[in-house]
């Protein structure tokens, strides 16, 4: 590939940052100049100049148009991202909530001009409890992770009362766990243990049992677990965790896989969160909003955080205080945010659970998994399956098809942008070598899916022919080749500094873009 004189290729324009693009005196308004005036700012007004660029309407639209076709999304195409969910949310649920009623409220209006919203959190949470067979539901997590937290100092507040918080010091958890898993029992102050997966990689129930005892706090159990395989033994470990005084705390962020078919209670479950930007439609992309709601047990159920939702003769009331929720009751834990969560994200889920149904959302797994398996049998041949189908809503697979190639899972991932494909989850769950972890979704069409295999096909089949040049200089196709992610990582530089002027030394710490040929 030949560089252009331009940088720009084909209709790919190369994209400097607005302060490059920078041109001295102009401007996109024209404002007249302040009248001369008293100061205010007691000596502390600005010396030097403001240092914006100068620059066209049309040259800021542009710029940021062009960045914004830069971003892939689940409008463009297939995002096969394993333990994420990345599916398509119906239009419908944004403009539900952009609905003036909803969208222009604000948190601290009087609670009886939001009679309306408190309602729609109270239906959100009777669907999230009918869902999951528990009677309790906080509202206010603000993501899966915090979800955790708001579980395991339900259980910790639970185990307090107890008298047991002193002698029951540890939470189990499953090895392929999601990273926040341990991170949340930590930060509870427990010791964390894992618990090993057998060879059908699900919890290994003989070490499970050996470790249930009286210093148990909990165990954290995601299901269907991250190598996307139905913990099938749940109710019975959970009955030998229950005997022995511990809780129960399922991971819920794979729900897309169980929703309308099994409920959590069912599997044993007290304390569960569910990611609504994972199962119940909120865009998830560039890391929020999201919404954790936790669903409880009726023992767990008093120790729920603040706000408390309430519902009186008068009207549904959000209580505030330690003192409000004791006098009803309760004993809250604590508060994990200012307000009452993420509003908009609950009319998302919402306005999804009403347009699905039950029966919409039974079809939705349904077809999550099918479309999983289908993937599983499609690739099973060409790619290393890490363990026998069926799997539920994401297959996993490992580098071992890739052996003695020279090529690694983040080569096979490079080409796969090549051929129009976000990549997969790569390197996750840890627990099988350089993992490609592949969820569907229900909204992808058959002949996506298709297409999608044949492209893996190919190119597992290229790679075992040898072709190692041509996946290591993969992506050759996208605007940016080969990134240094290790030095992006640990030297972030988040600040734009002018070009040195002509004769100046260069400054290392200044970030500089890209030369505009980084496309050979
Ligand atoms: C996504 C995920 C989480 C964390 O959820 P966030 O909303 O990203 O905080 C936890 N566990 C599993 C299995 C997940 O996939």
């Amino acid at each position: 590939m030949t560089a252009t004189v331009s940088g720009h290729r084909g209709l790919d324009l190369e994209e400097p940052l607005l302060f490059e693009l920078d041109t001295p005196g102009v401007s996109g308004i024209d404002e007249p100049e302040p009248e001369p005036g008293p100061t205010r700012l007691g000596g502390l007004e600005r010396e030097g100049p403001i240092g914006l660029p100068g620059l066209s309407e049309p040259a800021v639209v542009r710029h940021y148009t062009r960045l914004s076709r830069r971003n892939y999304s689940i409008d463009a195409g297939m995002y096969p991202l394993g333990s994420c969910t990345m599916k398509y949310n119906p239009r419908l649920n944004e403009r539900m909530a952009r609905l003036p009623g909803f969208a222009d409220l604000h948190p601290l209006q009087p609670e009886k001009t939001v009679q309306g919203a408190l309602a729609v959190m109270a239906e959100l949470g009777r669907w999230l409890c009918a869902l999951t067979g528990l009677p309790a539901v906080a509202l206010s997590p603000a993501a899966g992770a915090q979800g955790e937290l708001c579980g395991l100092r339900a259980i910790r507040a639970a185990l307090r009362e107890r008298g047991e918080l002193d002698t029951r010091r540890v939470v189990l958890v499953a090895e392929s766990a999601h990273g926040t898993n341990p991170a949340t029992a930590a930060a509870c102050g427990f010791k964390v243990e894992a618990v090993p997966a057998d060879a059908r990689g699900r919890m290994d129930r003989a070490a499970f049992r050996a470790r249930v005892g009286a210093d148990v706090a909990a165990v954290m159990l995601t299901n269907p677990n991250t190598c996307g395989l139905f913990e099938s033994d749940a109710p019975e470990l959970a009955r030998a965790l229950h005997d022995a005084g511990g809780f129960v705390y399922m991971d819920g962020a794979n729900l897309n896989a169980l929703v309308g078919r099994v409920r959590a209670v069912d599997l044993g479950a007290d304390a569960m969160h569910i990611n609504l930007h994972k199962t119940f439609s909120t865009p998830h992309g560039g890391g929020g909003p999201g919404a954790g709601p936790t669903v409880l047990s009726a023992a767990l159920a008093p120790f729920a955080p603040l706000p408390v939702l309430w519902q009186e003769e008068a009207g549904w009331r959000l209580i505030e205080t330690m003192d409000g929720a004791r006098a009803r009751g309760l004993s809250p834990f604590g508060r994990l945010s200012g307000f009452h969560g993420q509003f908009g994200v609950f009319v998302r889920a919402l306005a999804y659970l009403l347009a699905m149904g039950r029966d919409g959302l039974r079809q939705a797994s349904g077809d999550a998994v099918l479309n999983a398996n289908y993937i599983l049998a499609g690739l099973s041949d060409v790619l290393s399956a890490s363990y026998p189908g069926p799997c539920m809503h994401e297959a996993l697979f490992d580098d071992r098809f890739l052996k003695d190639t020279g090529i690694t899972t983040l080569d096979f991932a490079k080409a796969m942008i090549d051929e129009g494909f976000h990549p997969m989850t790569m390197y996750f769950p840890l627990v099988v070598h350089g993992a490609l972890l592949i969820e569907p979704t229900e909204t992808e069409s058959r002949a996506t899916l298709d297409q999608f295999i044949a492209v893996m096909r190919d190119l597992a089949l290229r790679a075992r022919a040898g072709d190692q040049a041509a996946f290591k200089a993969a992506p050759r196709l996208a605007p940016r080749r080969r990134l240094d992610e290790t030095q992006a990582a640990r030297h972030p530089v988040l600040r734009w500094a002018p070009p040195p002027s002509s004769g100046a030394s260069s400054d290392e710490s200044s970030f500089r873009t890209a030369p505009l040929s980084s496309n050979p």
